[in-house]
Formats: C-alpha cells, structure tokens, sequence
C-alpha cells in the first residue's frame, strides 16, 4: 500500500478535546452548559445505537443530553407537540430527530418544526439555504462537514483542485458539492458530481484530484476509477457477510480498499475514516448553537 491513511478517529478525538476544553469554559466563565435533545421513534436496533453513541459522547465532553425515546405508534402531532416544547427549553440548545421516521410520520414536516437555531443536523431548508449562499451563522451538516475538517486536518487545501462527489443524497452528496464549491479557506474546489444518472462515470472519477464516495454500494470504487495519487474519501459504511468475523459480517466502505490504496496518495480507511467525524462535528454543531444563543459567538 503506498496511500497515507487519514485517520479519522484520531482527528475526531482531537477535535473533541477541543470541544470538550471550550465546554469546561464555558462552564467556568458563565456557569453555563449547552444541550442536546435526541428523539428516537420506534425500536430500529442501528437507531438504537447510533443515539446512545450520541449521548455518551455528550456526556465524556461535558454537555447535558436528554433522550426521548417514544413507541413506534406515536403520532405526527405528538412528535410535533414534543419538537414545540424542546424548541422552547432554554437548556436544550439542539435537537436532534434520529431518522429514518416510522412511514407515518412526515420527514419535511419535522424537520421545518425543529427552530432553525436548535437545528444541529442543519436539515432545515433554512440552514440549507444559509449553507448553499455561504452563510456562516446557520449549520453545516455532520458528515460533510467532517469530511471538510478531514481534509483540513490532513493538510489537504481544495483550493483549485477538481473534487469529485459520487452520491447526490440530501445528506451527504449535495451538502458536500454546496460546502466545498464556496469560495472560502478550506474549500474552493472545482466540483462534479457523479450519481446513477451519469454516462460514464469512470471518466469523471479517474479526473478527481480528491474523490469522495457516498453511495452505499461496498467498494464500489475500484483502483481503475482513481487517478494516481488521488486523495480518497470514503463515506460509505456497509456491512457484508464475513464468516470468518465474530459477529458474521463486517464493515466496509464504498471503496475497494486495498487497491484503491496502492494508487491514492492518501486514503480514509472504513471504520475509522468518516464515521468518527460525524459525531464529532454534532458536539461541535451543539457548542456552536450554545453560543449562539447566548451571544457568545465570539468565545
Ligand atoms: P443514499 O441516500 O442512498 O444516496 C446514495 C447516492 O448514491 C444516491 O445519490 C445515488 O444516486 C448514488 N448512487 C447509487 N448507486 C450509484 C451508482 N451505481 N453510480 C453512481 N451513483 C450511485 O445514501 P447516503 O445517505 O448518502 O449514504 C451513502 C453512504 O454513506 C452509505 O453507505 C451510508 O451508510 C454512508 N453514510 C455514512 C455516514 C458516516 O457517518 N460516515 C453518514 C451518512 C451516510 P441517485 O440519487 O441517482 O439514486
């Protein structure tokens, strides 16, 4: 393998010492702690889990968490009625709604309940929009938002570099495109984005100076899909049948790994590229809406 490998948990770790430093402080000067709200519905087993790493890294950092966990059959109002209240709780400063959605609840229609100001998973059109024109007071969506810092981190400018996006989801692909397309410090890329609709997608893939995989396909991505000496950056996490694994599958990325790291100048590995940025960026969405509503932006 000639690829560096950036290592995702390690840059997670340093930003949550950061953020669990500004956390202290902010207990120290002003007696004040920032809140995070995570609704569950329904007993979804990976739901499940991806909350309850939520709230244990709220609490390793110092930030007050509260669970609400409601039955599978809980109504559209209820859920609204229960958003309604926690947009009004001064010590809840986001709210996180963990999705998918049992199919009777409608998705926008929690989102837009959610005040734009609580809204850490920046899934309101209103922290989209701030987003996409370049606004720095809203939020920017978890994943993306890691993969920025990511690069940042490892010493990776995208100033002028062709990057080149494979997944157009609401999420992952069209935050990226939007976040990395800014004439900003960390961004300013030449940006394409390849998704089922492209015609040949192999050329515009072996283009990219940095290719980011979402798509949800294990390692899609294969070596003769890459440019040599691209940087890789793989969000997909997928579990696949592994007999020989304890648990009887294991996890991979959207990017056929070992190749693809013998021809990339640098590569995020799955598990411990992307992933451990997600939750990292949330605690770091949550500090930011804590000060914002204290005006404490500047801290
Ligand atoms: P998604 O909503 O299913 O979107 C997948 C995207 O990939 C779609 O835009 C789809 O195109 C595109 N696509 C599918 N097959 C394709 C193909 N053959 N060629 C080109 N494009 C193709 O998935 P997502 O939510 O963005 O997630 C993507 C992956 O990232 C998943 O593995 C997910 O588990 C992972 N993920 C990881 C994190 C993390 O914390 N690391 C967070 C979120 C997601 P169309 O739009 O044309 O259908």
């Amino acid at each position: 393998m000639s690829a560096t490998i950036i290592n995702g948990k390690q840059i997670a770790t340093q930003l949550n010492n950061e953020t669990a430093r500004e956390v202290a402080g902010l207990a120290r000067d002003y007696n004040f702690q920032p809140g995070l709200a995570v609704v569950l519905i329904g007993d979804n087993p990976a739901s499940q889990v991806y909350v309850g790493m939520k709230v244990r890294k709220c609490r390793e950092l110092g930030i007050y968490s509260e669970q609400h966990i409601l039955p599978e059959k809980t109504s559209q109002q209820e859920l609204l009625q229960l958003i309604t209240k926690l947009n009004r709780e001064s010590i809840i400063h986001g709210i996180l709604v963990q999705f998918p959605l049992p199919a009777h609840i409608d998705q926008e229609a929690v989102v837009a309940a959610i005040n734009p100001g609580k809204d850490v998973d920046c899934f309101h059109p209103e922290n989209v929009g701030k987003m996409l024109i370049g606004k720095q007071d809203g939020f920017f969506p978890c994943t993306p938002y890691g993969v920025l810092v990511l690069l940042e981190r490892s010493g990776i400018n995208p100033r002028g570099k062709h990057a080149v996006i494979i997944g157009r989801s609401n999420i992952v692909g069209k935050p990226l495109l939007a976040l990395l397309i800014q004439k900003t410090a960390g961004a300013n890329a030449t940006v394409t984005c390849v998704h089922s609709g492209t015609t040949d997608p192999t050329t515009i893939t072996r283009q990219a100076d940095i290719l980011i995989a979402a798509i949800g396909r294990p390692e899609f991505v294969t070596a003769d899909m890459v440019k040599p000496g691209a940087v890789i950056i793989d969000v997909g996490i997928n579990r696949i049948t592994d007999s020989v694994a304890a648990k009887g599958y294991r996890l991979v990325g959207d990017v056929q790994f070992d190749e693809v790291a013998n021809k990339a100048s640098m590569i995020t590995p799955v598990p411990g590229g992307v992933g451990p940025m997600t939750i990292a960026m949330l605690m770091q969405n949550t500090l930011k809406a804590a000060k914002f509503s204290r005006d404490l932006r500047t801290l």
